[in-house]
């Protein structure tokens, strides 16, 4: 079995040792068993170290059936010398994020109860699953400044391997998930926790924790958190925001809300203001409309091509002008680069089926559409002109 060296020294970064295996596993990719190691395999909630192997990179650390494999990129051939150095940044980041959660779960459990029945420590934000269905703000606000003033105690994170038989001495924040290599994270006097993961020596390290959200997840509540170096990436990203949307809003932090208020305001007004303008220009584009077109057969015809406007507008022009005129059929079309969209009306007491026309016409595009006898609209590809188009409308409705 591979010695486990980030339990002997969780600071250590480079070390030297022997290759005792090298494989491919069943995915044919290839990985390293290491006599001795520092790097941390997922497990217990913290993900795996990376860093390098004889200058070639370590993607993955897994404990497959007691095998702890280093996957690499390829594996080092001809050597069984290993040199290894872990990715220190990432590791400490993972030691900062952990030990916090486990601050932060033992403050919720100490001082209001509330359980940690999961957690994950993501790539940018780690969570904890409370066992409850509700929080408070407040609650909250003091958690945090629970956590931040343990942290600043600088306590000891100490860790003790013990028997079963030992248990009975302490009183352990969650149930153990195993009964043999038991270890324990001790926060003194704060917190009791089996635990296989990296932590820093002391809480001091762990330098802030920012609680930023919660949610409700399923029936209970999810905490969102960062700690150490994340709380200041975070500030950072929060504050290069910040500068933007003042010089955009032209207000400081402490106004922006108002800011961002009055613009949604202003908006919501501009939306209605053109919502008004268009029907008032639909209304005399109708109108105009009404004054040409030709009388066929007893019915007043209008027929116009646009280019590029929406079936909304058509619909709107169209119903107007039959809305308000006896003896109307309106054909209004529009030429869309390769498609042709049209909307065809007419005035309740001229008897014709526009369904029927429309069925007897838009085949010549591959078109589609619908609608009701005195209403359709449609729409197919440009197979021919409009102005082609329009006229097998008029022939079918002259016929
Ligand atoms: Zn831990």
């Amino acid at each position: 079995m591979t010695v486990k060296l980030f339990y002997k020294d969780v600071y250590l970064t480079s070390f030297e040792t022997t290759i005792i295996k090298k494989d491919y596993d069943e995915s044919h990719r290839p990985y390293v068993l290491l006599n001795e190691t520092a790097f941390y395999p997922t497990g217990g909630g913290q993900p795996h170290d990376t860093g390098k192997i004889n200058d070639i990179n370590v993607l993955d650390v897994v404990e497959v059936e007691g095998e702890l494999r280093h996957y690499v990129e390829s594996l080092p051939l001809h050597e069984n010398k290993a040199f290894c150095c872990i990715n220190w940044e990432r590791r400490f980041d993972h030691m900062q994020q952990h030990a916090g959660q486990h601050i932060l779960s033992a403050a919720f459990e100490n001082t209001f109860g509330y359980k940690t029945i999961s957690f994950h420590l993501g790539k940018d934000i780690c969570t904890i699953d409370l066992e409850i269905s509700d929080i408070k703000e407040i609650e909250l606000n003091q958690i945090e400044a629970e956590c931040n003033a343990v942290i600043r105690g600088n306590k000891p994170i100490m860790t003790k391997w013990i028997t079963e038989e030992e248990l009975s001495e302490y009183t352990l924040r969650k149930k153990l998930s195993v009964r043999e290599h038991i270890r324990l994270v001790i926060i003194p006097d704060f917190d009791y926790n089996g635990c296989g993961g990296t932590h820093p020596k002391s809480t001091g390290e762990v330098s802030s924790l920012k609680i930023i959200s919660w949610e409700k997840h399923k029936s209970h509540i999810r905490i969102q958190f960062v700690c150490g170096n994340r709380v200041l990436g975070l500030l950072h990203d929060k504050n290069k925001v910040i500068m933007v949307l003042t010089s955009k809003l032209n207000a400081p932090q402490e106004k922006m809300i108002e800011a961002a208020d009055r613009l949604l305001e202003n908006n919501k007004e501009l939306h209605s203001k053109i919502e008004e303008l268009t029907s008032q220009l639909i209304q005399y584009e109708a109108k105009s409309l009404s004054l040409e077109g030709q009388h066929i057969n007893g019915v007043k015809l209008i027929s116009t091509i646009y280019n590029h406007r929406s079936i909304k507008e058509l619909q709107n022009i169209a119903r107007e002008i039959v809305a308000k005129e006896n003896d109307h059929i309106v054909i209004l079309i529009s030429d869309n680069q390769d498609k042709l969209q049209l909307v065809i009306a007419r005035s309740e007491d001229v008897n014709l089926n526009l369904q029927l026309l429309l069925n007897e016409v838009l085949p010549a595009i591959n078109g589609k559409g619908g609608g009701k006898p005195s209403f359709v609209q449609g729409g197919g590809d440009k197979l021919l002109t409009a102005a082609e188009l329009l006229q097998r409308f008029v022939n079918v409705i002259t016929n």
